[in-house]
């Protein structure tokens, strides 16, 4: 199966008990945001420049648990921001799954391999040393960090570890030099892939996570598919990058850039999106196939946002996860409140000018499954497509060019480092822009409430 058995299971009901109880609205999957931190600048990420002021506001860990309660979604995608940055990650997911929600941690994947280091030492007993062996000799783990797990950790908290009912969930937007560009910092696909490496050797059920720009090349889609498909990753989630307001500004100030040079429009969207089908039987992309056949331009639907509400330290955020009209105590008080007859795209007359070019998997994901325009046979192709066979690994994956950039001396900052030294360069100013922004890691201004919460978190000897 595409999806593991029980946790489709698990939705299906979700579903079936709110269309017999004849439920309008309800949620499906629950966004959760408990910060906005982050230790990367990714460009188009609208939430650190949205929320520049709250970072260092954080919800509660009873807060968060009780919005999972509050909405009563079945899947809590925990995101940000950085999850793995909120202090309080380990007791979030236990206490989600003591709920008995299905998990997906949706990370940048810097601190995976840190976070996956003190879970093996929480649980440290020396039948795991092979296993310790086979990550150092696999450059996962250094023998000092081996060393720091024989010694245990015995801190009281519990340990993100692998279950059927979490996935980490890895932001990875193409190969090398393209991830490493939109992240805007060297090294990070690098980490990604050591990280979900990691993971697999441990057990964890691993997604990948991408957002699809208009300079994607559809081509390097496909290899970057094929590349973790050969490392057995059990999924992945795909989606247009949409041109909400705070990532437009954030484009046009920092970046010098206009936002249609960057963003995809509908149109765009479908040419780049036209052999999702194709893809969907190839590798285990998730979602349904009505989905896939609206982003390919085959069909209309109509926005369901309500089914994948945001909940963040202001609240419940309407109407959707990228635009923001609104906060709101309660979920249900978000549904009473806000008009959705406003939003979303009706065949094709957009019913907010703002939503004219969305067509992203939160907006329009559960519509496929809670059969908004529905047509004969959805329900049957839904079926048949999740319970149906998981597509094999892909294994001549290996022989992708992936490490394209940073790793063969083609980083995106190495080259823009070397022509900032070039005499023209230093003429006409371009070094003092550069160091500028190199100081300036962060859109946000002021850093040093990020930083305080980053040095809680990364490891003592970096
Ligand atoms: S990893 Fe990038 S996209 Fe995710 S929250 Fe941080 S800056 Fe935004
Ligand atoms: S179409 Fe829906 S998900 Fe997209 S921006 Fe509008 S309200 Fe949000």
């Amino acid at each position: 199966m595409r999806f593991p058995l029980a946790l489709t299971t698990k939705i299906a009901k979700h579903i079936v008990k709110h269309k017999i109880r004849r439920t309008p609205k309800f949620a499906l999957v629950l966004q959760l945001e408990p910060l906005h931190t982050c230790n990367l600048t990714c460009t188009g990420c609208g939430r650190i420049r949205e929320y520049s002021t709250s970072l260092k506001d954080m919800m509660d860990l009873e807060d968060c648990l009780a919005s999972a309660i509050d909405c009563d979604a079945p899947m809590v995608s925990i995101c940000g921001g950085e999850p793995l940055i909120y202090p309080k990650i380990e007791e979030l997911v236990a206490g989600l799954r003591q709920q008995g929600r299905i998990i997906y941690i949706c990370t940048n994947g810097m601190f995976m391999r840190k976070k996956m280091r003190e879970y093996l030492a929480r649980t440290y007993t020396p039948t795991i040393d092979p296993l310790l062996a086979k990550l150092v000799d696999e450059k996962l783990v250094t023998q000092k960090e081996v060393e720091e797990i024989r010694k245990g950790k015995n801190d009281g908290k519990p340990s993100i570890a692998p279950n059927k009912w979490m996935y980490w969930n890895v932001h990875v937007d193409g190969l090398e030099y393209t991830h490493d560009l939109i992240v805007e910092r060297e090294g990070v696909f690098k980490e990604c892939v050591e990280a979900i490496k990691m993971a697999k050797l441990l057990g964890y059920q691993v997604a990948t996570n991408t957002t699809v720009y208009k300079e994607t090349e559809v081509k390097e889609l496909e290899e970057m598919f094929e590349f973790f498909s050969s490392m057995e990753v059990d999924g992945h989630t795909i989606s247009p990058g949409y041109d909400y307001d705070a990532a437009k500004k954030d484009m046009v100030k920092r970046l010098g850039r206009q936002p249609e040079d960057f963003f995809l429009t509908r149109a765009m969207t479908r040419a780049k999106f036209a052999k999702i089908q194709e893809w969907g039987q190839r590798f285990t992309i998730f979602g349904t196939p009505v989905y896939q056949e609206f982003l390919a331009g085959k069909r209309e639907l109509t926005c369901t946002a309500w089914a994948i509400p945001t909940r963040n330290v202001r609240g419940w955020k309407a109407p959707c996860y990228l635009m923001t009209d609104g906060h709101y105590p309660t979920y249900s008080e978000m549904l009473e409140k806000v008009d959705w007859s406003k939003y979303g795209v009706v065949d094709g007359v957009a019913r907010d000018s703002r939503c004219e070019n969305c067509m992203v998997h939160c907006g329009y994901d559960p519509s496929g499954a809670l059969g908004t325009n529905a047509k004969p046979g959805d329900t049957w192709k839904n079926i048949a497509y999740n319970f149906g066979a998981k597509p094999k690994p892909y294994l001549a994956g290996r022989n992708v060019n992936a490490f394209n950039g940073v790793s063969i001396g083609k980083g995106h900052l190495a080259e823009a480092k070397a022509a900032i030294n070039s005499p023209r360069a230093a003429a006409n100013g371009a070094q003092a822009a550069f160091l500028k922004k190199e100081e300036s890691s962060c859109s946000s201004g002021d850093t040093t409430q990020r930083d305080e919460l980053l040095s809680k978190i990364k490891p003592k000897d970096s």
